[in-house]
């Protein structure tokens, strides 16, 4: 069992831990975890027993993450494992990113990945590229932080795929181990701060963690999944492209359908609609790409 980096004992009660890797910013009692389900109070200490865990491990093309603009040709060893810091209804990665709490220990126990092991998997498969995405990337963090500099040292780049809701310092860290080669496709769910809250996030959070990642070198692409009856409003949508096109128009934009998932039963995202708001982008940034349709 690892423990935690980003935390300290709450100020009023010792036996509460305060967790700040996340905007959600849990205090947690002894014996509980925190909202993402994965960061446990052990005895007056914040421990993350999934560090180094992960359950889903696969090659796929750098494409699929979405990221075309970075190494776009290429394939990318890809590591996941269990929870998440929001909470999404339409999770479409929920059987990983939200299972059952009796089935955590077993999920995450799966495949143990020691850091040498890692770069001898990555480079006996002829890759150069990691992708930590399927599920939150940044529940890993510590792994990370301790992971990235010995890829680099081997040759290879890193990706997060993220949805942006880590607290500006684990942020901060993440970036620090980051470089000008590495890349991270950013979600942005909603332009909306009530439709963010309904989703157990928080804009605010999300573009100024957008704005820090691309500010630090990083290459960013951003992912809008356009959900039926959620965020499916057009000017709403505009704001958000004239944010993004503020910071810059050179940001590509990954305009996604959804699919019914986890609880959320509405019909897919109309594809003509995705067209129209690729139009609407297209006027403001030069890069806009259409996914899952
Ligand atoms: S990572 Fe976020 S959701 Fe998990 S315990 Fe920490 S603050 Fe809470």
């Amino acid at each position: 069992m690892m423990q935690a980096r980003w935390w300290k004992k709450n100020e009023i009660n010792g036996d509460i831990v305060s967790c700040n890797l996340c905007f959600r910013s849990c205090n947690i009692r002894q014996g509980c975890s925190g909202k993402c389900g994965v960061r446990f109070n052990k005895d007056g200490v914040l421990i993350s027993p999934c560090l180094g865990k992960f359950c889903a491990c696969a090659i796929d093309p750098v494409k699929k993450k979405p990221l075309f603009h970075w190494n776009s040709e290429k394939f990318i060893y890809s590591l996941g494992s269990v929870g998440c810091t929001m909470d999404c209804p339409f999770c479409q990665n929920h059987s990983i990113a939200f299972p059952a709490r009796a089935l955590y220990g077993e999920t995450v126990g799966t495949s143990e990945f020691a850091i040498d092991e890692l770069i001898s998997n990555v480079k006996g498969s002829g890759l150069n590229l990691v992708a930590f995405t399927y599920n939150e990337p940044t529940l890993q963090a510590e792994y990370i932080c301790e992971v990235v500099p010995m890829l680099h040292e081997a040759g290879i780049s890193v990706t997060l795929v993220t949805n942006g809701a880590m607290s500006h310092e684990a942020a901060k860290d993440l970036i620090s181990c980051l470089d000008e080669n590495d890349a991270a496709n950013i979600d942005i769910k909603a332009f909306n701060p009530e439709t963010y809250k309904t989703l157990g996030g928080e804009l605010d959070t999300v573009k100024k963690n957008i704005e820090l990642f691309i500010n630090a070198g990083i290459h960013v692409e951003l992912t809008n999944l356009v959900v039926t009856g959620l965020n499916d409003n057009i000017e709403e949508f505009a704001s958000m492209v004239d944010w993004i096109a503020s910071i810059s128009d050179e940001i590509p934009l990954h305009i996604t359908r959804y699919f019914p998932a986890r609880n959320y039963n509405k019909p897919p995202t109309n594809i003509e609609f995705l067209y129209s708001l690729a139009s609407v982008a297209k006027a403001k940034l030069k890069h806009v790409h259409i996914g899952n349709v």
